[in-house]
């Protein structure tokens, strides 16, 4: 599994950090979500959470 933020469509709001603060972290320089452990996703189960509750549908999980 992987995940990926499609940084054109992010506006750094913080929602998956906040649902999924082990894969997410918004990055301060660039104001976005950046992934910092993909896999953390395994294990975590919070990814679809966070794809889900994404308002810019940013977030991509690939199987
Ligand atoms: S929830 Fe979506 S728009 Fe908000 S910071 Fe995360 S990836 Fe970016």
């Amino acid at each position: 599994m992987d995940i990926t933020v499609d940084q054109d469509k992010c506006i750094g709001c913080g929602a998956c950090e906040k649902i999924c603060p082990a894969v997410f972290n918004i990055d301060e320089t660039i104001g976005k979500s950046v992934v910092v452990d993909p896999e953390a996703c395994e294990f975590a189960g919070c990814c679809e959470a966070a794809e889900e509750n994404c308002p810019e549908h940013a977030i991509k999980i690939i199987e």
